[in-house]
């Protein structure tokens, strides 16, 4: 069952040109048709600039869409505006931010960091709330005694708990982690890692999981979709994309990840070239400029999805029959 349906979704931002002032579009969302599925862990990944952030934004409304469809129970999100209606939507949706270090108000303690969604979205009373917060810490395997402590006292892996604990608090069913494990020490990073998987697990939530790091993304998700220049050009199950990827591009994506399992299909594809600009996306295939295999066509004409399993497609001629 889909929690969320996103159809033929577009993002452009207007900026400055640096040299000349005058204003650019930047194409950063291009056509995202995905659907997540309740009670899945769907990572996305691919190169910074790809516009992995943009999307979890747009789903959260903090940027505005240039057209395009978010169903989220039976409502299109995009077209929300109503204060209640938001409201109700903020309850749902919470996110998870890369920076444990910038998310927390450095001059809160952090139980009033945790006790303020509720005190503005319910009618808890002074104990009610207490008991939640107690509870919620204790999700995140932290105890009540850190109530009284300001953000700068603790580590990075603690501030990360405590993030974890606050987009908790409302009890929402659907949770964004845009690169949550990214500022934190390798050794930290397992941790938060396994609390995630075991909050799905333990309380039926739903995550997009946003990553650069695929060895991260194939231990925690269920799912991947991989994206490119604003596009998902490949999404299959974890195990599909890593025993047999398809498109070009993940397979140099994966070129950097270690083997497994001998079974694996590792095809050394390199990577040439930097990711253009999506100021100026190139045209037909987003990738042909970096692509190694890159025909004619590829130049000008825009590759349709393919499939090869329910649950595994790819946009790439080369598997045109
Ligand atoms: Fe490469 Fe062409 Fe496939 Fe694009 S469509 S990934 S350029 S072979």
């Amino acid at each position: 069952m889909n929690l969320l349906e996103i159809n033929d979704l577009y993002v452009t931002y207007t900026s400055a040109n640096k040299v000349s002032s005058e204003k650019e579009i930047i194409n950063a969302v291009n056509g995202i048709n995905l659907d997540i599925k309740k009670g899945e862990i769907l990572a996305v990944a691919g190169e910074s600039g790809c516009g992995k952030s943009t999307l979890a934004k747009a789903i959260m409304k903090l940027v505005e869409t240039k057209s395009g469809e978010i169903i989220y129970d039976d409502k299109n999100i995009v077209k929300i505006r109503k204060k209640e209606d938001l409201r109700h939507f903020y309850q749902k949706i919470q996110m998870i931010f890369q920076n444990p270090y910038s998310s927390l108000n450095p001059k809160m303690k952090i139980g009033k960091i945790l006790s303020e969604p509720l005190k503005i979205n319910t009618k808890y009373n002074k104990k009610e709330i207490e008991a939640i917060l107690e509870q919620k810490l204790s999700d995140v395997g932290l105890d009540k005694s850190v109530l009284d402590l300001y953000p700068h006292e603790f580590s990075g892996g603690q501030r990360q708990r405590i993030a974890i604990a606050r987009a908790l608090m409302l009890s929402p069913e659907f949770i964004i982690a845009d690169e949550p494990v990214s500022a934190l020490d390798v050794s930290i990073q397992a941790q938060i890692i396994n609390l995630i998987k075991s909050l799905k697990d333990n309380f039926n939530l739903t995550f997009l999981f946003i990553s650069h790091d695929l060895g991260v993304i194939r231990y925690i998700s269920d799912r991947i979709a991989i994206m490119y220049l604003g596009e998902i050009i490949e999404i299959g199950q974890t195990e599909e994309i890593f025993t047999d990827p398809k498109h070009p591009y993940t397979k140099a994506l994966l070129g950097s990840v270690p083997q497994l399992d001998a079974n694996e299909k590792k095809e050394d594809v390199k990577l040439t070239g930097e990711l253009p600009s999506p100021r100026n996306l190139p045209s037909g295939c987003k990738f042909h400029t970096r692509c190694p295999y890159a025909m004619d066509k590829c130049k000008t004409q825009t590759p349709e999805e393919k499939e090869f399993t329910p649950t595994h497609k790819c946009k790439c001629f080369l598997f045109d029959e």
